[in-house]
């Protein structure tokens, strides 16, 4: 195919190639192709502490003392062509182990990235923190289908439904200490980014309360990523703590 493309428009042709190279969740770009996409990638392949994992019922009971400090934060959203994605500019933070790690931005996944008990959730958000030297706290709320939710209903309105940059929609603000479980067991492990570059550089926080969502919610996100998350990876020489 390569000769007969060979005399076409400069645009459409390397606009094709660029986006063959961009990893998503696609057939031919999803995550069993993402170590091949660049070299860079290699880690999504050849890692051992790689996310997303199975939360089972024999990690180990410990304190996991997670202090969380969000701020209301002014509506900005942008669709980057994997996930619907808020950007967080406040001085929301979180606490752990007396380091803290402020918010950069919150994402979701459909269906569920991790798995609870071997069972995906419908979906999975994902909030992001990060101190100065880059080291990542993620903290992960499954969502379950029920009512509505009403501090949700802003974001599902305002979602692009194409890749944009981030837009401020004004005169909106998102609490986001209303979008966690108001039970606060949870899980804690050491492992990855779960998009490429697959980096091993992330503590996972998972509440093990989901938070609900409706089923016309649901279909709304569906639509727009009808799969937009990896799958389970092996544990390896890990321990899951699980607080009581
Ligand atoms: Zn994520």
């Amino acid at each position: 195919m390569a000769i007969a493309s060979v005399g076409l428009t400069y645009w459409p042709q390397s606009k094709a190639l660029a986006d063959d190279r961009i990893w998503g969740y696609g057939d031919n770009n999803g995550p069993k192709q993402w170590s091949q996409l660049t070299p860079q990638y290699a880690l999504c392949q050849t890692g051992t502490r790689q996310s997303p994992i199975d939360l089972q019922a024999e990690a180990t009971i410990e304190p996991i003392t997670v202090e969380i400090h969000y701020q209301p934060t002014p509506l900005t959203i942008l669709h980057t062509g994997q996930t619907i994605q808020l950007v967080v500019d406040n001085a929301s933070y979180l606490s752990l182990d007396n380091r803290d790690y402020s918010l950069q931005q919150v994402h979701f996944h459909h269906p569920s990235e991790h798995t609870l008990f071997g069972k995906p959730f419908p979906m999975e958000m994902h909030f992001v923190h990060a101190d100065a030297a880059n080291h990542l706290v993620v903290l992960s709320v499954f969502l379950k289908e029920g009512p509505e939710n009403i501090e949700l209903r802003p974001i599902w309105r305002t979602m692009p439904s194409q890749k944009t940059p981030a837009q401020v929609i004004s005169n909106v603000q998102v609490d986001l200490e209303h979008l966690l479980p108001q039970g606060r067991r949870c899980f804690r492990y050491d492992g990855s980014l779960t998009t490429p570059p697959c980096s091993e550089i992330v503590q996972w926080i998972i509440f093990q309360d989901a938070i609900a969502i409706s089923s016309t919610q649901l279909k709304a996100f569906a639509s727009l990523f009808p799969t937009n998350a990896r799958s389970v990876q092996p544990l390896n020489q890990r321990s899951v703590l699980q607080s009581l």
